[in-house]
């Protein structure tokens, strides 16, 4: 895998005018150019700006030469996923029915990052409508895992875990509904955190499931994650769903100690049908808590086996009502059609794919009159059982979660054919969105030379302790993470 330098080390030389950032950006459009493009090509970036970009690394490029600070992401190359609104290049959310649509406003984590320094390079690949564990369901083609291009990067933002794995940037955006951007983290051995529920402002972020609906970061290693957050956290007056929380210093607080620190281990999330290998790199993850001063204690969250039917209920129902407004009148493409009806359903039939399409029949099914009661409204009381079981073990005194992210590594493009085994891809990630709480996703080995990732869970807004759990384990386990 390539590394290459963190975000954290790139800012300070941009700042210090050691490295100018208009060299960084043009050596990611570099790589890029390298493992991204044409037909052999990751296909993990689908629209770019380098004009823009090099404009803006020259910006800081002059701030930096004038004394001023220029942020803690100083000419940091960064993409972003193409469901967040960007002004000068498109946002079609890996759709054909977005296809050349660009947004008339940005955006407010774009807006963050820029403000912080960075300099977003490109939009990235994704499941339609971030409907996916694969990015297999992009109209734009899948996007394919730097460590194994026969295999998937995850999904559904799997084009900017592909770009972060690849050297292309350190760090990078998804979105998460649920599992989006741990998943892809897992299987392309790299961080990914997905912040409390209102931590980040979701202005410019193309709704799917509002509920659920929340940025995440990539990054490199767990500070670059922990600096991309900063950049983006916090209230945003143009997001009445964003919270007031006070942002802790996220890069400042990752090297805390873990003494003390008790960590649950959720019987749920190892079945005795987990893979061993996977299992095996948990415990060792785990021994490694206890090294660190951490008490592992068993605990249960008795209704996780629930969260598929809950997610993939509340999910489609909540998107069935988004999408509607991709009628043909407001955004992207028009059918040509002899009347308003004909329109309608041609520039939706055509216009999204199976998937979507799928996702929004179902939804459309279960917020029908008579049924209703049996699924929206049920699937919401078991929602409030599952983030039950989350407030129960941390009012128990537990601080921290620590479980698998995914119930297998990278699969082969093509492998699951059936959705209903994609859906499983989510298993252990979907109960943090139901429940609202922050989760982070590491690299803790490999097996067979593919990438496992481990899961640490914590309370609401507790996003520092996530970052410092995460951040002991990657420095003690060193090189045996990627091995
Ligand atoms: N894989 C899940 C789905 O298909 C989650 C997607 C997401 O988090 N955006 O809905």
């Amino acid at each position: 895998m390539m590394s290459g330098p963190s975000a954290a080390e790139l800012a300070r030389q941009h700042a210090a005018g050691t490295t100018p950032a208009t060299k960084s950006v043009e050596q990611a459009f570099a790589r890029a150019a390298e493992v991204d493009a044409g037909p052999g090509g990751l296909n993990a970036i689908l629209w770019d700006d380098r004009e823009a970009a090099l404009g803006a690394a020259a910006r800081v490029a002059d701030l930096a030469r004038q004394g001023h600070q220029p942020g803690p992401l100083a000419g940091v190359p960064v993409v972003v996923k193409d469901n967040i609104a960007t002004l000068t290049m498109p946002t079609t959310c890996g759709s054909r029915i977005l296809e050349g649509y660009v947004s008339p406003y940005e955006a407010t984590v774009v807006t963050r990052l820029r403000t912080a320094g960075a300099i977003v390079i490109g939009k990235t690949n994704m499941d339609e409508f971030a409907m996916g564990s694969s990015t297999e369901n992009s109209a734009y083609g899948p996007a394919k895992n730097p460590l194994d291009p026969t295999r998937v990067p995850g999904g559904s933002s799997g084009g900017s875990a592909a770009c972060v794995a690849a050297g292309i940037v350190p760090v990078a955006l998804g979105s998460e509904t649920g599992g989006s951007v741990r998943q892809p983290a897992a299987f392309c051995g790299i961080v990914g955190v997905k912040p409390t529920y209102g931590r980040v402002s979701r202005y410019g972020l193309v709704a799917f499931a509002s509920s659920l609906d929340q940025v995440g970061v990539f990054g490199r290693s767990v500070e670059d994650a922990a600096i991309g957050l900063g950049a983006i956290a916090g209230r945003d007056r143009y997001d009445s769903t964003s919270a007031d929380a006070a942002v802790d210093d996220y890069a400042a607080t990752v090297s805390e100690t873990l003494k003390g620190v008790v960590i649950g281990r959720p019987r749920e999330y190892f079945p005795d049908s987990l893979d061993a290998r996977i299992r095996e790199r948990c415990d060792a993850a785990f021994d490694t808590f206890r090294q660190l001063g951490a008490t592992v204690r068993d605990v249960s969250l008795p209704h996780t086996d629930l969260a598929i039917p809950t997610y993939y209920i509340i999910a489609p129902a909540e998107a069935s009502s988004n999408l509607a407004r991709f009628d043909g009148v407001r955004y992207g493409v028009r059918a040509k059609a002899a009347t308003l009806r004909e329109m309608y359903a041609d520039t939706r039939s055509h216009g999204f794919g199976r998937e979507v399409t799928r996702r929004i029949l179902l939804g459309t099914y279960v917020l029908s009159a008579g049924y209703y009661d049996a699924y929206y409204r049920k699937a919401q009381e078991v929602r409030a059982l599952i983030a039950d079981d989350f407030q129960k073990v941390f009012d128990s005194g537990v601080d921290m979660l620590f479980t698998p992210t995914a119930p297998t590594t990278a699969f082969p493009i093509g492998a699951k054919s059936d959705p209903y085994e994609m859906y499983l891809s989510d298993i252990f990630t979907a109960t943090a969105n139901l429940a609202g709480i922050p989760a982070l996703s590491l690299p803790i080995g490999r097996v067979d030379g593919l990438p496992v990732g481990g899961q640490v869970m914590a309370r609401h807004f507790a996003e520092a302790a996530l970052f410092r759990a995460a951040f002991a384990l990657e420095l003690a386990l060193g090189e045996a993470a990627h091995r």
